[in-house]
């Protein structure tokens, strides 16, 4: 009966382990094929200057247009794609495409604004990068300015000499760097110090509740001043209402982010919206 019991909890445990293996399997050859396939797309959320109201650039986000789920956002796909080593495939091709689309916007006057992509702690780990990049600037003939790349606190923190080194090689392109989602998780501020960067960016978390709770005020108002003291632009992520933008204003944060103004596009309608000149009632 005891032997009985071991080889059935064994039978139990790994049919689970293949049932959950086997649907990574699928999904990773899934994304595989979706990125040969073509399957993948930017949409663009406007970032704002809070003195002139004006978009002064747009943060290229991801999505998978599935032959059968339909739209599938970036937290579906993105930790698979970056544990399966994936990631750097989706990344070349990120980079690429946002780079033919600042071509396209700098064709149709719609420019000058930056657009960002985002990129993993993967990216960071071989030097195919800088090349890529370089390339993808080149071969759209775009001033490197207008690029900017988003890189988490993690990234940083925990990939140390290659990152630094591959982010000076972009950050000497002219290319500029965002810490992104900033303040969740790092206490560690020495490291802002050390790394060649350009922006912070305020995490949604401390946005959300910032009428509602004084410690994420705090934090928010430290974090604006510290960008201050240290000659970095600050942005705020996920400002979702009219307080919130109130409280921006008041700070005297760089620009915002968020459903407020809009929700991220498909990039025909981030071209209207330039074209309309659509601004934020400051
Ligand atoms: P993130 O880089 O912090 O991007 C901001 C996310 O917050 C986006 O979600 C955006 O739609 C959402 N957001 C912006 N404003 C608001 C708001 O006012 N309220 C709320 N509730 N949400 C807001 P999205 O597009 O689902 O992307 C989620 C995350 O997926 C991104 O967070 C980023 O970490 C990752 N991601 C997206 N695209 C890429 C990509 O091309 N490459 C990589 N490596 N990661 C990506
Ligand atoms: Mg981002
Ligand atoms: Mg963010
Ligand atoms: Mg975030």
């Amino acid at each position: 009966a005891k032997k009985d019991g071991i080889a059935n909890t064994f039978k139990f445990y790994s049919l689970e382990l293949y049932q959950r293996s086997s649907e990574r399997v699928m999904l990773s050859n899934g994304l595989r094929r979706a990125i040969e396939r073509n399957e993948f797309c930017l949409f663009y959320q406007p970032k704002l200057n809070l003195k002139t109201g004006r978009i002064v650039g747009a943060e290229a986000l991801i999505r998978w247009q599935h032959p059968e789920l339909g739209l599938v956002m970036p937290s579906k796909f993105i930790p698979l794609a970056e544990e399966t080593g994936l990631i750097v495939y989706l990344s070349e091709w990120v980079i690429k495409q946002a780079c033919s689309q600042i071509r396209q916007w700098q064709q149709q006057d719609l420019m000058p604004i930056r657009v960002s992509v985002n990129l993993s702690g993967r990216d960071f780990k071989r030097d195919r990068l800088v090349e890529n990049v370089e390339q993808a600037i080149a071969a759209h003939e775009i001033a490197p300015n207008c690029l900017e790349l988003e890189i988490t606190e993690g990234i940083i923190v925990s990939h140390t000499s290659l990152t630094k080194e591959i982010l000076a090689k972009l950050r000497a392109l002219g290319i500029r760097i965002t810490v992104d989602d900033f303040g969740t998780g790092y206490s560690s501020l020495s490291y802002l110090r050390n790394f060649p960067i350009d922006t912070l960016k305020i995490d949604r978390c401390f946005v959300q509740n910032i009428d509602k709770n004084d410690s994420d005020a705090a934090i928010t108002m430290a974090v604006i001043d510290l960008a201050r003291a240290l000659s970095l632009e600050v942005v705020a992520e996920g400002v979702e209402n009219q307080a919130q933008l109130e409280f921006m204003k008041r700070a005297n944060c760089d620009c915002i982010q968020g459903f407020y103004f809009s929700r991220p596009v498909p990039a025909t309608e981030f071209a209207g919206m330039l074209a309309a000149g659509k601004i934020l009632e400051v």
